[in-house]
């Protein structure tokens, strides 16, 4: 029994990490031959999607039940809109977005697909729906291509091609020693953190979900690379129904809708232009943003001038 808790308490660690990275967990399972917590209900069916309209209503949830984490959240996304989560670290945003992939089950209210409740229908169903660029991508120990090919293993050569230009990752590819087929990963070559989100965002182009979840990266990217990914994103939203998680406000200014969430309660929500009226937490985090962007710019400037 003494020997066996270490190998069971290590899957449940790379179980809990896997989740927290909404990585590949199907393929996770198989290797570890693990069951999820999260359970097909006997009669679970297909998810019948047609346009994939999101909806939370009254959600509460708690990892642990001494300490809830979302507490009463609705909200609708229609069919091929946007809505932003945006909020202080640690509000729940990332979690809502684990909750809509069904990695946890709620502890009430409910959370609907095209008005087909997520407990009810098969994860398979859910998760092939589902299109998610996480926040911080683990690519596959194989080639730039492999990692590409995965959002449709049946893509040609010139689809997996024509999805990193649209991603705007085929330049740096192309100047890579083997081209598509450089090793990354862990044990090749190692991307940063906004080239990883990249080639997310192209194996997600290829899988052309109709629901899209985009958790975007916290770490500071450059303002170019920000602007490289802001228009891969553009084109893989574009007519599907998005949850976007935005730490930077100037990605959520065209969102259908905006969330502010604090502490697991909707703080503020709105457009960007009603809630700058407002003058509350959005306004005052933007005006930050801005500050913030500004002293980048003139910190920069100060630079090359010496
Ligand atoms: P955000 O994305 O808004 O920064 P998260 O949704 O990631 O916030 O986390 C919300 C809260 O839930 C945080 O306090 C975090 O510590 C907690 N949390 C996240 N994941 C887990 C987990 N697996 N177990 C327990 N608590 C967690
Ligand atoms: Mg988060």
């Amino acid at each position: 029994l003494l020997q066996l808790s270490v190998p069971l308490n290590f899957i449940g660690f790379v179980y809990r990490e896997i989740r927290q990275g909404l990585t590949d967990i199907e393929q996770m399972f198989d290797l570890l031959e693990v069951q999820a917590e999260v359970k097909d209900a006997p009669d679970a069916k297909p998810l019948n999607i047609e346009q994939g309209a999101i909806s939370f209503k009254d959600v509460h949830f708690a990892y642990d039940p001494a300490r809830p984490i979302l507490k009463g959240i609705s909200f609708d996304v229609p069919a091929g809109k946007t809505v932003a989560i945006v909020g202080p670290s640690g509000a729940g945003k990332s979690t809502m977005s684990r909750l809509l992939y069904r990695f946890y089950d709620i502890q009430s209210g409910s959370i609907t697909v095209d008005g087909q409740d997520v407990r009810g229908v098969t994860q398979k169903s859910l998760r092939t729906a589902i299109g998610m660029v996480p926040q911080d991508t683990v690519l596959f120990n194989d080639t730039v291509a492999y990692n590409i090919r995965y959002g449709r293993p049946s893509a040609t050569e010139a689809e997996v091609k024509t999805a990193a230009e649209v991603a705007q990752i085929a330049h740096f590819i192309d100047l890579l020693p083997e081209g598509f087929d450089t090793m990354v990963g862990e044990r090749g070559l190692k991307l940063s953190g906004g080239e990883k989100q990249r080639v997310a965002i192209a194996r997600t182009i290829l899988k052309a979900p109709p629901i899209l979840i985009l958790d975007e990266a916290t770490s500071a990217l450059d303002t170019t690379t920000e602007r490289e990914i802001q228009t891969a994103l553009d084109v893989v939203s574009k007519n599907r129904t998005t949850l976007v998680i935005a730490h930077r406000l100037s990605t959520v200014i065209s969102a259908d809708e905006i969330i502010v969430l604090k502490s697991g309660e909707i703080a503020e929500r709105g457009t960007h232009a009603e809630l700058l009226l407002k003058n509350g937490l959005y306004a005052s985090m933007w005006s930050r943003q801005r500050e913030a962007t500004q002293a980048e710019e003139h910190l920069k400037q100060v630079r090359e001038n010496d």
